[in-house]
């Protein structure tokens, strides 16, 4: 890199770019951000990704005809916002691009259904797809519009291990790949532009960092680029004091500590990918939350102090998970019970999110997709275990809840007539988090909502 520039990365999400129209606010946005050096990660178009992951499915079950429906759906409001964004008539290299991505995944979706098998490494493949269509049509806008563009392949940049589904970053690479592929063409004017979600091993095989990963890939490059900011554009102002859909009352927070965003996004809130943080925070890299659609409104901003209001910032809430309850009345005797019982946890690859210890149980929630069958038979092997599934995690999060008194007498009297089933503090002391039944989760956040949040 010749000089110390700091680029700015911009993210948009699927529904920031989900048609023609959408693209031509984030071409508004990116014009703006044009002096800064822009590094442009997009999302596939809406909810194509659900639509390739349908149609992987179908064909996975043999119904090759509903998945090549499913494929053609997608590539067609792909192809039309191509049209649409050139004008009209697309450049035939744009068409020729997307017709080797409509081939490609119809050989993939045959393949699958020929043998009826979906391993992970062909479902990246297939789910990798929307995301190379979405930056083909804004490489077309912006070459439509004179904006000088280089249109990256993440696959080039983004390394990860074998880990098919959620690819595991390999950080050294890939700041050596965005040296070379990315960092020479920087610069204020023009429009460096690549995938979010998708990228590949040492091999060249295509991978994905998981569902929501493009947010992850932005923090990712941005710390690998030294990045000035990393933008999360988005259909929301920002980080919201809970998630909008749940509670009516829940307003924009002008500033989170990225602490408090770790917390908000691995208990559920979808505005963030739960690992976009750690890349941002090893390099103190602000990270801002923006809406698409309201580029000069409200925003959020997340560094490493935050900035303290009230004693509880956020909730947010993450369902369905299982609780299982560990009971072993020769407990107290063994020494190494707590060792014995994670390392099946560890062995059998599932993590645990909450546990609470009592002096005779354990009680703990997992993912509710978690292998049940083999986690019970090994822990019977030693306790006794209860299994209580369809519960859900509230979680309440703030840097100052650990300096609040009286804050858990506040919430149970907010929560006096919902069954509360478990109670965790986090380790970090940030995070207070509830299990209750999925079904009371949205009416257990409504109600700490008001008490904690909307009373202040
Ligand atoms: P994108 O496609 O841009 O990545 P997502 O759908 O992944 O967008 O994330 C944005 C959505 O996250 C919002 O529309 C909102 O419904 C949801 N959400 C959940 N919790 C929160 C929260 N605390 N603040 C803001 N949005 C939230
Ligand atoms: N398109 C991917 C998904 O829907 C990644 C993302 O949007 O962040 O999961
Ligand atoms: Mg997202």
């Amino acid at each position: 890199m010749a000089s110390a520039l700091r680029p700015r990365v911009l993210k948009f999400g699927g529904s920031s770019v989900a048609d023609a129209a959408c693209m031509r606010q984030v071409l508004a946005v990116v014009r703006e951000a044009l002096p800064a050096a822009p590094l442009v990660v997009l999302s596939a178009m809406g909810k194509t990704t659900d639509a390739l992951f349908r149609a992987a499915r179908a064909a996975r079950g043999g119904d090759l005809g509903a998945a090549l429906d499913e494929a053609e759906g997608l590539l067609g409001r792909a192809e039309a916002a191509l049209r649409e964004v050139a004008g009209g008539v697309a450049p035939d290299e744009a068409l020729s691009a997307l017709a080797r991505e409509r081939d490609a995944l119809e050989v993939l979706l045959r393949g699958v259904a020929m043998l009826q098998e979906l391993t992970p490494r062909t479902q990246d493949a297939i789910a990798s797809t929307g995301e190379r269509l979405s930056t083909l049509v804004f490489a077309a806008l912006l070459a439509h519009e004179g904006v000088p563009c280089e249109h990256v392949d993440a696959r080039e940049v983004v390394r990860t291990d074998a880990t098919f589904g959620a690819g595991v970053p390999q950080p050294v690479a890939l700041r050596a790949r965005a040296g070379e592929r990315l960092a020479p063409h920087l610069g204020p004017g023009r429009v460096v532009l690549t995938q979010g979600y998708v990228g590949a091993t040492e091999d060249g095989l295509t991978t994905t960092l998981g569902r929501g990963g493009s947010d992850y890939s932005a923090a990712l490059l941005g710390a690998a680029l030294d990045a000035e900011e990393i933008q999360i554009w988005t259909d929301v102002e920002g980080v919201l004091t809970a998630d909008p859909r749940v509670a009516p009352g829940a307003r924009p927070l002008p500033h989170l500590s990225f602490a408090e965003a770790a917390e908000l996004a691995a208990f559920g809130a979808k505005v963030l990918h739960p690992a976009t943080i750690q890349p941002a925070v090893e390099r103190g890299i602000p990270v801002t939350v923006r809406h698409t659609q309201r580029p000069q409104g409200r925003f959020t901003t997340i560094t490493a102090a935050g900035r303290a209001g009230r004693p509880v910032t956020a909730l947010a809430h993450r369902g369905p998970v299982t609780a299982l309850t560990v009971h072993s009345t020769r407990m107290l005797a063994q020494a190494g019970f707590l060792a014995r019982l994670f390392d099946v946890f560890g062995r059998l690859g599932v993590s645990v999110d909450l546990v609470a210890t009592a002096e005779v149980s354990v009680s703990l929630t997992v993912d509710a997709g978690a292998p049940l069958g083999p986690l019970l038979a090994e822990l019977r092997a030693f306790s006794e275990v209860t299994v209580v599934e369809r519960r859900a995690i509230v979680a309440v999060v703030g840097e100052r809840l650990k300096h609040t008194a009286g804050l858990g007498a506040r919430v149970f009297a907010a929560l006096s007539e919902v069954n509360v089933e478990m109670i965790s503090m986090g380790g970090n002391e940030i995070n207070l988090s509830l299990v209750v039944a999925e079904d009371d989760a949205p009416e257990a956040v409504r109600r700490l909502h008001r008490a904690l949040i909307e009373a202040e």
